[in-house]
């Protein structure tokens, strides 16, 4: 059988029954693993033998759902973690010790940018920000001897703008680091940023692979190009022996495919512990079922609620790189093909005060701090997240007074689009 597509991945990836076995991943609430000898449960310590021990390492629910977003991603291993945070996080701390450094596209979700900027930084790690758009010239300049990771997300959480990923890809591997792309907007429904040259994806998968607002929850897929002993001086991590795991060089011992996953799993999520419940990955795995079928009705209800947007007399502007006019169109066509994902920023004409009175007005959908889930939802950043601001703070945070976050469901669009209308109608 040819390689199947991704349609088929999201249904039927990641677990195959035996002969009489359920159909659907069972769910093993179990925190620990029965042996009958000593010895046999050391060959597990050991990562001699393969099997599960105790559920903060690792558990065959969310093995399963993880080998299931790796062929999703097209990568070579995955995991998952407690939430996108969390994944984000180890994906960094994986090859950055204090003392490294990290590029990073400086439009990216804002909690990722406070734990780069913020909480990394008091680990000893520092990082330097650069525009998405900046010129070859300028990504190069920001790197440093002890640069270790570049990081950006295929389409940012709010700025919505789309990431050059080959050219971002380029430069990491000029100067011998991965890139590590969060797909959480596009899913890989929409872009796979491997077969772009990223080497590894994270994901918070509370956005649309679980898709109806009811686990948080993260994952990372390694795409397993990155030669790491090639620049074994930069990641000690992965090239010597792991004295805390028994001398374990993990490039050595699992390869290009295996070592990122494994030395995360071993060293990180058994100190940190940010495990996804075994119960959270089985809901996930309902979500990703879907994933493919749900993707294409909320980018065909982000278009059309868009593109009813642009040509509203009431509306300043709008952000959705499926419209023509839109500063990341030609970059979407080549990235994101079949649509890009169903949130739409816009500004409504009249400033803060008519954006918070148009989201008053609404009827189908929400207030909420929240994207990405089957019920439309909206945000207004001037007056919830970011209202200490003023609006000279607002423009230097790259927030506009009068912006609204719109992420489209699953509903009727015609619905969508007379709910905002109304709306609109009554400012
Ligand atoms: C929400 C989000 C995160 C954080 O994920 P949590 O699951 O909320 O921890 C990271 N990156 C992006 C792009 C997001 O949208």
């Amino acid at each position: 059988m040819s390689v199947p597509s991704i349609n088929t991945l999201c249904v039927q990836a990641g677990y195959k029954p035996g002969n009489g076995e359920p159909r659907q991943i069972p769910i093993i609430q179990s925190t620990t693993f029965k042996y009958d000898t000593a010895a046999g449960m050391g060959a597990l310590f050991d990562l001699e033998a393969e099997g599960y021990f105790y559920s903060r390492l690792q558990n065959p629910t969310c093995d399963h759902v993880a080998a299931k977003i790796a062929a999703l991603e097209g990568g070579t291993a995955g995991m998952l973690t407690s939430s996108g945070q969390a994944a984000n996080f180890f994906a960094l701390f994986n090859i950055c010790n204090a003392g490294d450094h990290i590029v990073s596209s400086s439009s990216i979700y804002g909690g990722t940018f406070n734990l780069i900027s913020v909480t990394m930084a008091k680990m000893g790690i520092t990082a330097t920000f650069v525009d998405p758009d900046c010129s070859d010239e300028e990504l190069d300049a920001a790197f440093r001897p002890n640069t270790r990771a570049v990081f950006g997300e295929t389409i940012a959480n709010p700025a919505l703008t789309v990431l050059d990923i080959e050219r971002f890809a380029a430069a990491a591997h000029r100067h011998g680091v991965p890139l590590i792309v969060d797909n959480t907007f596009p899913t890989p429904v929409g872009c796979r940023p491997i077969e772009w040259g990223a080497d590894i994806v994270t994901h918070s998968t509370t956005k649309y692979m679980d898709g109806h607002g009811d686990c948080v929850g993260g994952a990372i897929v390694d795409g397993g190009h990155f030669d790491w002993m090639a620049h074994a001086d930069k990641f000690p991590g992965l090239t010597t022996p792991d004295e805390s795991y028994h001398g374990i060089t993990y490039a050595e011992r699992f390869g290009m495919g295996g070592a990122f996953i494994t030395k995360a799993t071993a060293q990180l999520m058994r100190d940190f512990g940010c495990v996804q419940s075994p119960i959270n990955a089985y809901m996930l795995n309902l979500g990703l079922e879907s994933l493919h079928v749900r993707m294409a009705r909320h980018c065909e209800n982000g278009q059309a609620v868009a593109e009813f947007l642009a040509q509203h007399p009431k509306v300043a502007y709008v952000d959705y790189c499926g419209l023509p006019g839109d500063k990341y169109h030609e970059r979407a066509q080549k990235y994101l093909p079949n649509g890009s994902c169903g949130v739409v920023s816009f500004g409504v004409k009249g400033g803060r005060e008519a954006a918070a009175a148009f989201m008053e007005h609404l009827r189908l959908a929400a207030i909420e701090t929240h994207v990405a889930d089957a019920r439309t939802c909206c945000l207004h950043p001037a007056s919830t997240t970011h209202r200490q601001m003023n609006d000279a703070q607002l423009a230097a945070a790259g927030v506009r007074p009068d912006l609204v976050r719109m992420s489209c469901g699953l509903e009727d669009k015609a619905d969508l689009i007379a709910d905002i209308a109304q709306a609109l109608d009554k400012i």
